[in-house]
């Protein structure tokens, strides 16, 4: 599915004031139109959408931020449909947000596929957004922060933002998220050997998925496996111990178990205070990494419709000036 919004008409916006009270009041279509403001790059559209999350911030934050990551394959919209479904029959309200920084590549969203999830995209207690394509790795975790703030403040007590298990895009979800859940392929002892260790140091939660039929026995092993890579790892805190998990969305086996952790350690870290603490972190670094494109975006623009920059950096180019030198002039240039 192409990105719906480019082609329809747009709808006028309402005033804030209704904007935010229809959030509030749950009304998707209205969650929905914010979200797809958070994704323009109009400048007028940029600054309604700084003034709309100005308005929600005081009614967001109620929620666990649930991060989801895995390598193509392993099963993670099956896993989210699941998870999600059990959630929804308890009555809560869960919102699914997907960090896919391929989306601009393929042409569209993997979560925008309507085959996947398909029972939960039904339901009126869940939510499910896909990825907006055409932008940046770092727009995408731009606008999928404040989609986060937007489906809290509609209500939404449970957000899943789920991202494909490629590189920078885990530790940008870390980055959002209170809790981080990595699923695992069973028998994986040599995906181990390959896997980043970075990636196993940031997860919560390790599931060993599809631990189901013929499966079984190598799900365990590899429970096995996995809680021993952890143990060789220094401990991360005090407050909690990372753990592996079985867990099959086919048979449903083990989600509960994996909602009965998340619970445990939100109230582990509330009562630590690191639940707060990380999202004070998380907001700082929003701030300076916003600041930080603000900066360059305008020193770019600034030093490039200098003439003499130009001619600096071509002197660099053809190796006629140290490129760092050539960088130092410019600096001093534009900036002093
Ligand atoms: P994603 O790419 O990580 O989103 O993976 P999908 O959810 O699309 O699942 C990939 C494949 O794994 C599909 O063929 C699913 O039917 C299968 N699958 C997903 N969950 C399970 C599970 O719990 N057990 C088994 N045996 N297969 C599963």
């Amino acid at each position: 599915m192409k990105n719906p919004q480019v082609t329809r008409k747009r709808l006028p916006y309402p005033s804030l004031e209704e904007w935010v009270n229809r959030i509030r009041a749950g009304e998707v279509s209205f969650l929905s139109q914010a979200i797809t403001l958070m994704e323009s790059s109009l400048p007028e559209d940029r600054k309604l959408a700084e003034d709309l999350i100005q308005e929600v911030l005081p009614y967001s934050g109620n929620s666990i931020r649930i991060g989801i990551t895995g390598v193509p394959g392993v099963g993670k919209s099956t896993f989210i449909e699941a998870f999600g479904c059990k959630l929804t029959a308890q009555s809560k309200k869960v919102a699914v947000l997907a960090v896919d920084p391929s989306s601009p590549l393929s042409g569209g969203s993997i979560l925008g596929d309507k085959t996947r999830m398909e029972k939960l995209s039904g339901d009126t207690h869940a939510y499910i957004r896909p990825s907006p394509s055409g932008h940046t790795l770092g727009g995408v975790s731009a606008r999928t922060r404040e989609s986060i703030l937007l489906c809290e403040a509609a209500g939404y007590e449970i957000i899943l933002v789920e991202t494909v298990g490629v590189g920078q895009s885990e530790v940008l979800v870390k980055d959002m998220t209170d809790f981080f859940l990595l699923l695992m392929l069973p028998g994986a002892g040599d995906e181990l050997q390959g896997m980043k260790k970075g990636i196993i140091e940031m997860a919560d939660l390790m599931v060993i998925h599809k631990a189901d039929g013929d499966n079984l026995k190598r799900a365990r092993r590899a429970q096995v496996d996995y809680q021993q890579a952890l143990h060789l790892l220094p401990l991360r805190q005090v407050d909690w111990n990372p753990e592996v998990v079985m867990a099959s969305s086919l048979t449903g086996e083990g989600l509960d178990a994996i909602w009965n952790k998340i619970l445990d350690y939100k109230s582990s870290t509330q009562a630590s205070g690191r639940l707060t603490e990380n999202r004070r972190t998380q907001m700082a670094d929003w701030f300076q990494q916003t600041l930080n494109e603000m900066l360059l975006d305008y020193l770019s623009k600034k030093w490039k419709d200098n003439p003499e920059s130009a001619k600096i950096r071509q002197a660099a180019i053809a190796g006629q000036m140290n490129p760092v030198l050539a960088a130092r002039k410019i600096f001093d240039i534009n900036i002093y």
